[in-house]
């Protein structure tokens, strides 16, 4: 059995008085898809904010890839981690956001391109051959040269997929990437991410509250309610067979 890709191991974080993660663990496996449903406010989001070192924890530790996230070993000590050592966690790691995010003053190009030049030194032209394969797998590679204001929001959110890629990341970070479309443009969104998933061994995690796409995309399903793991199991144990009262009534009222 290899090791876990992620690994979360009692972790605690409040926002002033408010916990909201108490002693959280969880394990995710290589190349795994996990979805994380659950009411707003369960913490979900919070997740991810954590393992892309965007939120700091109060307690706990994470593993990714085989290293702690946010402890440095030294003889035989766990430090504190420096920004150098996040900074390098960090590009194990692509996130997508709710709201898009691109640089606005830069074209899709130099969207994609920016990272791996900046953080990898990667010389353009590479850079920019990367990027088009990229924007030709999200289909936005006839839109390399526009400006994001020029673009609908799915468009702009196929490009932010395709800028997270590009340093090549081993886990994919969703985190609601489709809430802030417009119904017509959800689609075009989830299309690419199901290729995705389909077409690389990339471990993804995904906030959603598309609960059909939440099925048919995830390997495994943790519904969450008040930052702890409710119920977990298969796509069709969760949404068909829920056992635990508070997964029922959350389903029941969304779908
Ligand atoms: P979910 O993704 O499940 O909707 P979140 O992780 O976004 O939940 O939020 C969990 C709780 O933490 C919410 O009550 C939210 O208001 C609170 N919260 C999240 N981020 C912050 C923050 N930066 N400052 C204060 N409260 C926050």
């Amino acid at each position: 059995m290899p090791a876990p890709i992620i690994k979360i191991d009692s972790i605690s974080k409040s926002f002033g008085s408010f916990k909201v993660l108490d002693g959280l663990s969880m394990d995710v496996m290589p190349g795994e898809k996990l979805a994380l449903i659950g009411p707003s406010g369960s913490g979900k989001t919070t997740i991810l904010r954590i393992l892309m070192t965007l939120e700091r924890i109060d307690d706990g530790h994470i593993q990714i890839d085989g290293e702690q996230l946010y402890h440095v070993e030294r003889d035989g000590r766990l430090l504190p981690a420096d920004e150098r050592h996040l900074t390098r966690m960090r590009q194990k790691i692509g996130m997508v956001f709710q709201l898009f995010n691109l640089f606005p003053h830069k074209c899709v190009l130099d969207n994609v391109t920016l990272a791996p030049m900046l953080t990898k030194g990667m010389p353009r032209a590479a850079a920019e051959k990367r990027a088009m394969e990229l924007l030709d797998m999200v289909g936005m590679a006839d839109k390399a040269k526009a400006m994001p204001a020029q673009l609908s929001g799915g468009q702009k959110q196929r490009v932010a997929i395709a800028r997270a890629l590009a340093l090549s990341p081993k886990i994919m970070l969703f985190d609601e990437v489709t809430s802030a479309l417009d119904p017509e443009l959800v689609e075009e969104v989830l299309n690419v991410m199901r290729r995705l998933a389909d077409e690389t061994d990339m471990t993804m995690l995904l906030v959603t509250h598309e609960m059909g796409f939440a099925h048919d995309f995830a390997d495994r399903i943790l519904f969450f309610d008040r930052g702890r793991i409710v119920e977990e199991g298969k796509p069709d144990e969760i949404f068909r067979r829920p056992k635990q009262e508070r997964t029922q009534a959350f389903l029941k009222k969304i779908i």
